[in-house]
């Protein structure tokens, strides 16, 4: 038993120094990935799920490692985050989405609103406003054709802060959509006290349906309460049929996920469905 402990102690040990090889190795990479043109972005289909038609788009940021391949953002958004070049790295991804926002118009599609996911890290700072102010004008962006997604996470230490900036970009017309609602920390005099326009309830919750009955509670009381407070209402993660039958029944709106569309290259997207769109 005690040969086997300590085997199983030396197995442990070297997934950990495993794990952190891997952890350094992408931090370091990072570092240097602005420069070296490693990030690009993908842009998923926001639908309406009564008919599939694209209402909007998630933008989406993918991370390239010389030896490592794709990284999940999941992964390195994280690392992005404690090394301190998080707000660099979202006005590359905000300069490269309003880029081809501008594109998009200037081929003749309609106009398509983008959701944009910020870090409360960066969205918790003042510059952070003013940056998003200029850039509009720099790329001549139509505010309410943006939408930041923000993480429930992001009003576990809700500040004065924090609802300023809110205010502020919604005084300039962007959209402000609550993110993986339902997921981490909530509070219901938040949502009362925000000015949120939209809230996307979490994958965990829709991954389930119809199967289970109490994901389908929580969803059901979701919807009703959100449709009392007056707020939009997006379901992500949708990846059947069955799925999109039962929100349509429940009278969700919107919807995003696998089943209608992966997250898609810029080139993709135009040619699956920005020249079929009828807006
Ligand atoms: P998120 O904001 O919740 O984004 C949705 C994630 O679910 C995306 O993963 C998307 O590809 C994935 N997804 C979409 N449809 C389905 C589906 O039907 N089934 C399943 N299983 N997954 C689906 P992705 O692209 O790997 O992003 C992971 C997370 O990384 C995002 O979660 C977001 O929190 C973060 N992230 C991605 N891009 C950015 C960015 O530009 N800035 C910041 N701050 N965070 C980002
Ligand atoms: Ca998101
Ligand atoms: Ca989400
Ligand atoms: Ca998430």
């Amino acid at each position: 038993a005690k040969e086997f402990g300590r085997n199983n102690h030396q197995y442990y040990s070297l997934e950990m120094e495993k794990k952190l090889t891997r952890k350094l190795d992408i931090e370091n990479g990072l570092k240097t990935a602005l420069k070296q043109e490693r990030f690009h972005l993908v842009y998923q289909p926001q639908v309406l799920l009564s008919n599939g038609e694209i209402i909007g788009v998630e933008v989406l940021l993918r991370y390239t490692h010389p030896d490592l391949g794709p990284i999940s953002p999941a992964e390195f958004i994280p690392l992005c985050e404690q090394s301190g070049m998080i707000d660099e790295v979202t006005h590359w991804v905000l300069s490269n989405a309003f880029h081809q926002q501008k594109l998009w118009e200037k081929s003749g599609f309609p106009p398509l609103k983008m959701a944009i996911n910020i870090s409360p890290i960066t969205f918790e700072k003042k510059v952070f406003v003013e940056s998003v102010e200029r850039m509009l004008v720099e790329f001549d962006i139509t505010p309410e054709l943006i939408e930041f997604e923000i993480t429930e996470d992001a009003f576990m230490h809700f500040t004065q802060e924090v609802k300023e900036a809110i205010v502020a970009l919604k005084s300039m017309g962007i959209h402000i959509a609550l993110d993986d609602f339902g997921s981490g920390y909530s509070s219901l005099k938040q949502l009362k006290e925000l000015p949120i326009d939209k809230i996307k309830i979490d994958r965990t919750f829709i991954q389930n349906v119809p199967a289970m009955k109490r994901d389908q509670a929580i969803i059901e009381s979701i919807l009703s309460l959100t449709l009392k407070l007056n707020n939009e209402i997006i379901c992500e993660g949708i990846e059947t049929k069955e799925q999109v039958d039962y929100l349509l029944a429940q009278n969700c709106l919107y919807g995003q996920g696998y089943y209608f569309s992966r997250p898609l290259l810029a080139m993709d997207l135009v040619e699956n469905w920005l020249e079929k769109a009828v807006l």
